[in-house]
């Protein structure tokens, strides 16, 4: 069909408060078939929700036409998690259709406020990485990058966190219940998956035969830029059974059998992995990885032949991007679509999959570096094995070649761990696969390059580059903190949104006091309506006027909050020994969910509890100190809190944190940060300057001296006095009466079993650094002007300004042109 000559006639949705009214109320009616008698506020939210996709509807097939006429590269984002939380608040943003919305549902006697609350996040992912991809497709579409992303359409997301005795409890995250008002089901774009089965060759060629079958279904979703008509998709697949379970059963008469083989062999997108930062080498997971990515491999090569009848402009047309190693099969599946289906040479069809390939490194931590036992992948998917064997034999080959023969080089390289149970490095099959391997942040870049990966960076060193990380400033500042925004747009106008450096503009009223007052008030509002929230949520009064200071992220022993609590420990001692003393009043803020299986991170969990319970019970300490927990972290929580904060808690061990972005969203939103040298922080520093930001602990080059050197915490516990009665206190059980010993086990990881993430050895300067907070804090206008200092020097952590680096030197693609609105 030719597009460009296809014509419909249609009503394109206006704008006005009238017609917005009539198609909410056309939608209720219409679509969710409620009368506005009977209809629950989800039915509300949901004609809504119709009505504003309305109007994005337009935008996306104009994309669509516009990139297959121009026949653009095409960027593909290939994640196993997309964190996007909710919709309609970014999707009226990008529409300009807010306030019109707010009138109709006045008109319409319906609470405006009351229904952003009742949509589900869609919480398709951990936290940074799946948070990033979510910011990068917003950047993207912004920016008019052709891009889509690829994941899996969990049916159970990020599980529910809840606290009970202080403790965390996982209950699953239904996210569907009432159905998903932004996607559009896609039944006639199905993949057939291959699972398991066997080879056969026959003179050179392989057949995979024997496979056990599942079939991906499509849902698209809009991404829609801001402030351009471009929008993008995002793609996620969901299992179905194929119809041959159903038929061969039927025929047998096994109707319970056939429904429970069906069920099975849909788990595959059944729920999300709550793991991060360490993998759980589970077969599921497995599955879950090649499932996605094969489907998405089908059908980027189905897009590419709709206009090309061989694949000689698949690199020109076509970028693949790897978020993490998760996605890393894509690379064997390419190579088996182009072989084994295509009929290309395999040398051939190498030298194209490299020119496709790039991959983001996010992690040093070697418990997080993805490998698959060989047994288990040669069960699974025997072909992408054998196919791993041919490229690892190519690499190696070409290697010596380049280098000459060294076989302890080989070793070490090879994309086959041959120690133990010998396992594939899916880290390092992207590497070889890839013409561009990426860190997130400055220091993370030149670590990977001199640690995990040093042997490839020596080889191939062109290969190696850095991509810090960045937010997008619609959601993080222009959603989240509409004063802030306000306040922002009265001063610099409003084209910060596109064009993040434009907050440098706000330096020139650093001594405007003026502005700085304004700006208090700004943030004590969004204090007030946090203070209003916790103390609804979670009963607890506290003082709006206190310094809040926010540690929210998830709980991983690198992250440190351990380190905090210790902090806030000594602080309550101080309390109680100084009565009369002048203390700055605080409130320290954490939230964050720990794995499931992370024992240490949940004790973690429980020793915040039960510190804020006997701090806050404790008269003694009055409005000086409250600790508060806030279950259930996730991106609208985020956007609560975030905009709330005063002092953003970013105290990784340094070297750890690849990059962080919540540092970043706290930094936009006016947060002075206290933190170490590690990750994005560095180049927050930069950016900020030193005296607005309160860095502490030692480098990453000191800790891997200290733990070089022989570490011994218990120096530390024996040396300093305050750090010996805050970990006293926890070890005795001044926090846990009912049962002493119940954190003996962190007393003895900090003192007695070698401290791994030096805790210890950064105390007293953090501590300090806290001093420091505290005397800031006690000069508001001071304080304000640093907060003012830090907004300004937010412009390089856009993830606009991210994307226009990874478009230009990795992916090589132009912005997508589009008309002047009107007519399809
Ligand atoms: C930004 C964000 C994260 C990442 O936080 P870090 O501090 O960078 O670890 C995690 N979870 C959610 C919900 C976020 O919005």
């Amino acid at each position: 069909m030719d597009l460009a000559q296809f014509t419909l006639q249609y009503d394109r949705p206006s704008t006005d408060v009238e017609s917005l009214k009539r198609a909410i109320a056309n939608k209720l009616m219409y679509q969710i078939g409620k009368n506005p008698e009977s209809a629950l506020p989800e039915d509300w939210l949901h004609a809504v929700a119709y009505t504003v996709r309305d109007h994005l509807v337009e935008r996306w097939m104009k994309t669509t036409r516009a990139s297959y006429a121009q026949d653009v590269k095409r960027v593909y984002y290939l994640s196993m998690e997309f964190l996007i939380g909710r919709s309609l608040g970014n999707a009226m943003l990008a529409l300009e259709l807010a306030g019109p919305v707010r009138e109709a549902l006045r008109l319409l006697d319906i609470d405006p406020d009351s229904l952003p609350e009742l949509e589900p996040d869609a919480a398709l992912g951990n936290g940074g990485l799946g948070r990033l991809a979510a910011c990068f497709l917003d950047s993207m579409a912004t920016l008019g990058v052709p891009g889509f992303g690829y994941g899996i359409r969990y049916d159970y997301g990020m599980f529910r966190q809840q606290i009970v005795d202080g403790q965390q409890v996982e209950v699953p995250d239904y996210w569907l219940t009432h159905g998903n008002p932004w996607e559009f089901p896609r039944p006639e774009i199905r993949m057939r998956i291959r699972f398991g089965g066997h080879l056969q060759e026959d003179g050179g060629r392989v057949h995979w035969v024997g496979t056990d079958d599942v079939l991906a279904m499509a849902y698209d979703s809009i991404i829609p830029g801001y402030g351009t008509e471009v929008t993008n998709t995002l793609r996620l697949w969901s299992a179905r059974a194929t119809e041959e379970i159903d038929l061969s059963a039927f025929n047998r008469g096994n109707y319970f059998g056939a429904v429970e083989s069906k069920n099975h062999s849909e788990n595959v997108s059944r729920v999300l992995y709550p793991d991060d930062s360490t993998l759980e080498g589970r077969e599921l997971r497995l599955r879950q990885e090649y499932f996605f990515v094969s489907a998405s491999l089908q059908d980027i090569l189905r897009r590419y032949r709709v206009g090309h009848t061989d694949f000689d402009a698949l690199p020109d047309k076509v970028s693949i991007h790897l978020n993490d190693t998760h996605p890393v099969l894509a690379v064997p599946e390419l190579m088996r679509l182009l072989v084994d289906e295509h009929g290309l040479e395999w040398a051939r069809a190498w030298a194209l999959c490299r020119r496709v390939f790039s991959y983001t490194n996010h992690t040093l931590m070697h418990e997080a570096l993805e490998t698959w036992p060989l047994e288990m992948l040669g069960r699974v998917l025997p072909r992408h094995l054998r196919m791993i064997f041919d490229i690892n034999a190519h690499f190696l080959a070409e290697l010596n070649a380049e280098l000459g023969p060294d076989v302890e080089r080989m070793r070490r390289m090879s994309l086959i761990d041959e120690q133990g149970e010998r396992r594939v490095r899916m880290a390092y099959l992207a590497i070889v696969a890839s013409h561009s391997v990426n860190g997130v942040s400055a220091l993370h870049s030149a670590l990977m390059r001199e640690s995990i990966f040093a042997d490839f960076a020596r080889a191939w060193p062109q290969r190696f580059n850095n991509k810090t990380n960045g937010v997008t400033p619609r959601r993080w500042l222009a959603h989240a903190n509409p004063g802030l925004a306000a306040l922002i747009d009265s001063r610099i106008g409003p084209a910060w949104r596109r064009d993040l450096e434009q907050l440098q503009g706000l330096r020139a009223h650093a001594d405007d006091a003026d502005f700085l007052h304004t700006l208090r008030a700004v943030k004590q509002a969004n204090k007030l309506r946090l203070a209003q929230w916790i103390g609804q949520h979670c009963g607890l009064h506290v003082d709006p006027a206190a310094l809040f200071d926010v540690h929210v992220k998830r709980i991983h022993e690198y992250k440190r909050q351990l380190l905090n609590v210790l902090h806030l420990v000594s602080r309550y001692q101080r309390i109680l020994a100084e009565p009369n003393g002048e203390h700055v009043p605080r409130v320290a803020i954490f939230s964050g969910k720990a794995a499931s299986a992370y024992r240490m991170a949940k004790l973690v969990i429980r020793l915040i509890n039960d510190v804020a319970a006997v701090i806050n019970a404790d008269a003694r300490v009055g409005e000086r100190l409250k600790v508060v927990f806030v279950p259930n972290f996730s991106v609208s929580l985020a956007e609560l809190i975030i905009p709330a904060a005063d002092l953003s808690e970013q105290i990784s061990t340094a070297g750890t944190e690849a990059s962080g972005t919540g540092n970043m969203k706290l930094a936009l939103n006016g947060a002075l940060t206290i933190g170490t040298l590690d990750g994005a922080n560095v180049e927050i520093r930069e950016q900020v300057g030193e005296d607005n930001i309160f860095i502490f602990g030692h480098t990453a080059a000191e800790v891997a001296q200290i733990r070089n050197g022989g570490y011994q915490p218990r120096q530390y516990y024996e040396r300093d006095a305050r750090l010996a009665a805050a970990l006293d206190a926890i070890r005795a059980g001044l926090f846990s009466p009912d049962e002493p010993g119940r954190y003996q086990a962190i007393f003895d990881t900090l003192v007695n079993w070698g401290d791994h993430y030096l805790l210890l050895a950064d105390y007293a300067s953090y501590l300090d650094a806290q001093d420091q907070a505290d005397a800031r804090y006690r000069d508001p206008l001071q304080w304000s002007r640093c907060s003012l200092l830090n907004i300004a020097g937010m412009g390089a952590f856009s993830s606009d300004r991210t994307i226009a680096e990874y478009a230009r030197t990795i992916w090589h693609t132009e912005p997508l042109r589009i008309g002047s609105p009107g007519g399809l």
